[in-house]
């Protein structure tokens, strides 16, 4: 058996007779930007994430760039992320001129600690962007209280949690603006680059659609900086296809997870850990040990493809070693970047994959990796 990472083909192949006649109808109709889908789509989208409003974007780290700017953070402020996020959530913070500030994370979820953040605020501080981890939701309501506290503005970092709910609300609706991806590979991905704001601040959406769109509120007029950043019709068209199969989606997402952890629990690996009043939509499944290399190499052998969700924390990057990490440093992210371990998670998996991932890696476990 050969186990792939994610199978995006087996999705969009599935999906084939439904997604080519949205295709074609934008195809005839020719409005390839800001076309009819990207406004109906932005409505469904903020509906799906308990939002007001949404703004279709290039890509996620526009969703974040922009979303900084909207709030008018720039020069000279300091926003807090996590030291163990995808590179884009600092680039986007650098991309409005402002300077990152990496806090570390909770052992257990692996998502923001509140207090490594407290300690990590300064009177420069502006903003925090909560990631929501593998699919997880960060720690919101502890964040909001810190942040309203200090007059914070928090910006979620959603683009790997379409779908996920913390205490029965939607991620992206928790803070002042919530930011996704539509990357091919992300729980909602698109057939390119697509991302999104949403917010239920009807100034600040406004705000986002003169930022995206070279500041016109009527053509011609240009009011604001602005840039040019939108989300393509094309785009819009697969994505209100495949907004319709996301439940659905998340919902094999968890099952999977369910059986890794049956098939897993007696091994010494650190499985993930959900938090009561979370419900993870597992964009990633990540388990933890010490002998991580070994591990990896071993499923490797055995044709299943891992991936590392990320081997090298933020700060250790040349762009961002101009970063402020807090005085006590980032001991957990910089732990876990040398044990974590994704394993093979898409809602296409079968359970004699799952099975089959679970045995290769019993035997190492149990056998190699512990000697
Ligand atoms: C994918 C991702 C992004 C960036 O999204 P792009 O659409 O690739 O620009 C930002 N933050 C996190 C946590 C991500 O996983």
């Amino acid at each position: 058996m050969k186990i792939p990472f994610v199978d995006l083909a087996q999705q969009s192949t599935n999906l084939i007779d439904d997604i080519l006649p949205a295709i074609e109808n934008v195809i005839h109709k020719a409005s390839f930007i800001l076309g009819a889908e990207v406004e109906l789509f932005e409505s469904e989208f903020a509906e799906f994430c308990d939002s007001r409003f949404a703004v279709g974007v290039a890509n996620g780290t526009e969703a974040l760039h922009l979303a900084l700017r909207a709030l008018e953070i720039g020069p000279g402020d300091e926003v807090i992320t996590a030291a163990n996020t995808f590179a884009a959530t600092a680039y986007a913070i650098l991309h409005a001129g402002a300077t990152p500030v990496i806090a570390d994370v909770d052992p257990l979820d692996y998502c923001l600690d509140t207090q490594a953040v407290a300690d990590a605020i300064t009177p420069r501080t502006k903003a925090i962007i909560p990631v929501h981890l593998y699919g997880q939701p960060a720690r919101m309501n502890e964040l909001s209280e810190l942040a309203d506290r200090h007059n914070l503005f928090v910006v979620e970092d959603a683009c790997q949690a379409h779908g996920a709910k913390y205490h029965g609300r939607s991620v992206g609706s928790l803070g002042h603006l919530g930011c996704f991806s539509f990357y091919p590979g992300k729980n909602l991905g698109a057939f390119g680059d697509g991302g999104a704001v949403v917010t239920n601040d009807e100034r600040l959406a406004e705000e986002l659609r003169l930022l995206r769109n070279y500041g016109q509120r009527i053509k011609n007029r240009h009011d604001a900086m602005a840039f040019n950043s939108r989300l393509d019709t094309l785009q819009a068209a697969v994505l209100l296809v495949k907004l319709s199969k996301l439940p659905s989606w998340n919902e094999k997402r968890r099952h999977i997870a369910d059986l890794y952890a049956e098939y897993l629990a007696n091994t010494e690996l650190v499985l993930p850990h959900v938090r009561d009043e979370a419900s993870h939509v597992y964009h990633l499944y990540v388990v933890r040990h010490p002998q991580r290399d070994a591990l990896m190499a071993h499923l490797n052998d055995r044709d299943v493809q891992c991936g590392i969700h990320y081997p090298i924390p933020i700060h250790r990057h040349r762009p961002f070693e101009q970063v402020r990490t807090v005085p006590a440093g980032v001991p957990v992210a910089s732990q876990l970047a040398g044990e974590i371990l994704s394993l093979p998670m898409y809602p296409e998996m079968t359970e004699e994959a799952v099975q089959y991932v679970a045995e290769a890696m019993g035997e190492c476990v149990t056998e190699n990796v512990t000697q």
